[in-house]
């Protein structure tokens, strides 16, 4: 069974912070919230079957249940990053920018 954080979407990171009661979460449909009481619940076995079906939403659920950091690897998945230099600090222009990278310094230098 695959815990890699990359399988999981941004929008699971967000239920799955919903579901554990933190900032930034989004409550999810209700199939999805059944569908991860049971994966939270679930013993090893039921736990392996369930992730195959349902890889990205197990995989975020074992991140938040059995990772130290595994809340805030999901903070950082729903958090939006400046598509150039990977920084939270918004706001963000409509490019994905963060302010100081929508406004560079001219190469002659702050004047
Ligand atoms: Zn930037």
């Amino acid at each position: 069974m695959s815990t890699t954080p990359l399988t999981i979407t941004p929008e699971t990171a967000r239920h799955v912070l919903w579901m554990f009661g933190h900032p930034g979460g989004q409550q999810p449909g209700r199939f999805t919230q059944h569908l991860a009481a049971a994966i939270e619940c679930a013993d090893c076995k039921h736990a392996a079957i369930l992730a195959e079906a349902f890889p990205d939403l197990a995989g975020a659920i074992l991140l938040a249940k059995h990772h130290e950091d595994g809340i805030q690897q999901l903070k950082d998945m729903v958090a939006p990053r400046c598509t150039r230099c990977t920084d939270t600090d918004g706001p963000f222009t409509s490019d994905g920018l963060c302010e100081p990278c929508a406004r560079p310094v001219p190469l002659g230098g702050v004047m």
